[in-house]
């Protein structure tokens, strides 16, 4: 039972009112907190979105505020969502809000760079939540993906040391406790302002649930008034685009610029990445309305999807699409195999069938690409590989979280079912010393509580 929520304040992240209702309830612990808000045990703070929130608490949040308006006005949802298709938009608002679901099944998340671990503050901002509302909150504006300054005291962003991916989320870590006295160091590179406000007024804007107008029409006519479109309108540059691209934001300090095989996905439609879209068209010279409220005809459109016959003609360049694709695919499976990408942290097995899917890969191409097959070979594990490496993962943490607990924890957390065990325990001295194995293996035949 909720006893009292605070008032939200505004673009505050859904996590900051938590961690200060945590603080302002008067919990003896993180763990009573999570319980009167949460479904289960495992269930984790998400930093991002809402989380699995009981029936109970879903219920008593949404009469003071509509789940839908707080996914809309206190979640990343504009960034993440703003640009997939409308039906996905409208069903990751309802899902964010009411469901318990894996983020990475409705949108795009990539992994995330140095610069974008942490959750990040402005120490002006600090100054002045706390003169106007006697503590510090999480700004939901300051957490944008590659977002450098806050647009409003034109500064720089302090990182905080609290991570801002939801996986060792079980502590309330708010503002006030985490953001220190930090000197305010002003941003005076003009162009690298201009595009910081870009990305906070795409992200600000309305969102459209009414027209769906796919972003690939409209960096399409973004780009037609450009010398990347030949006229005919038949042949886009892009790798021209794609080096004058990186030359842009490389000079102004930018990392994490949209790669070539980044930019032709979208401009196929098969990737609705935020800030890899925002880079395109802010270099292009759009305006943020034309990408928020668009107001394309059905005959650019047309004229759009009808271009990508003619490209789709055009072979294959094998050997480059291999090259571009290697470095951010082994990004990609580092993190599904350690678990950095996955919401609540835990390891993972690849399979193709996840790398085909998240890549936004066609049928069998990896074949066609050697250094990408090379790394889907380094990272291949049998299962009992994996729910080894898922037990050791889930031991350690229910450890670092300094309470006491026992086998049944580890199952749950680590989702490997009873009936493995027996298949497991062979492989858990490839991945932990004696001494974890030993606790480990006591834990399985004694189940006793390890403290
Ligand atoms: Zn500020």
């Amino acid at each position: 039972m909720i006893a009292y929520m605070p008032t939200i304040y505004p673009d505050e992240l859904v996590y900051s009112w938590f961690c200060r209702y945590y603080v302002h309830s008067g919990c003896f612990s993180h763990k009573m907190a999570l319980q009167e808000l949460y479904c289960k045990k495992s269930d984790y703070l998400s930093k991002e979105f809402i989380g699995n929130l009981n029936k109970e608490a879903m219920e008593q949040i949404d009469k003071i505020y509509s789940l839908d308006r707080l996914v809309l006005d206190h979640t990343m949802y504009p960034q993440y969502a703003r640009f997939i298709p409308l039906t996905e938009k409208k069903e990751a608002l309802y899902r964010l809000g009411r469901d318990s679901c894996d983020v990475h099944h409705l949108f795009p998340v990539l992994p995330r760079n140095d610069g974008e671990r942490y959750l990040r503050f402005c120490p002006a901002c600090v100054k002045e939540d706390r003169e106007t509302y006697g503590e510090a909150y999480w700004h939901r504006k300051h957490q944008i993906r590659n977002m450098r300054i806050c647009t409003k005291h034109k500064c720089r962003l302090m990182e905080s040391n609290v991570p801002a991916k939801s996986a060792q989320g079980f502590t309330f870590c708010s503002a006030e406790n985490y953001t220190h006295d930090r000197e305010v160091v002003s941003e005076n590179d003009a162009s690298v302002i201009q595009y910081m406000e870009y990305l906070v007024s795409v992200f600000e804007s309305m969102i459209d649930f009414d027209s769906d107008i796919p972003i690939s029409s409209i960096l399409y006519d973004g780009m037609s008034r450009t010398k990347y479109l030949k006229p005919s309108g038949r042949s886009r540059y892009t790798k021209m685009l794609a080096e004058d691209i990186s030359g842009f934001y490389e000079n102004m300090g930018v990392c994490n610029i949209v790669s070539v095989y980044q930019i032709q996905r979208i401009l196929l439609g098969s990737l609705s990445e935020f800030s890899a879209i925002c880079q395109i068209a802010f270099f292009l010279g759009m305006k943020p309305k034309e990408l928020t409220a668009s107001s394309l005809t059905a005959e650019k459109i047309k004229q759009e999807r009808d271009s990508h016959y003619m490209r789709n003609t055009a072979p294959v360049d094998w050997e480059m699409l291999d090259q571009e694709t290697a470095p951010v695919l082994e990004k990609f499976v580092r993190a599904v195999y350690d678990g950095t990408v996955n919401e609540n942290g835990r390891p993972e097995r690849v399979s193709e069938k996840l790398v085909y899917r998240e890549m936004n890969l066609l049928g069998h191409q990896l074949e066609n690409m050697p250094r990408c097959k090379d790394i889907m070979e380094r990272y291949a594990e049998s299962y009992p590989e994996s729910w080894a490496r898922k037990i050791i993962w889930a031991y350690q943490k229910l450890k670092e979280n300094g309470e006491p607990f026992c086998w049944t924890d580890i199952r749950k957390i680590s989702g490997v079912k009873k009936k493995h065990f027996q298949v497991v325990i062979p492989y858990l001295a490839e991945y932990a010393d004696a001494g974890i194995v030993d606790q480990i293996m006591k834990l399985i035949y004694d189940n006793k509580e390890i403290i």
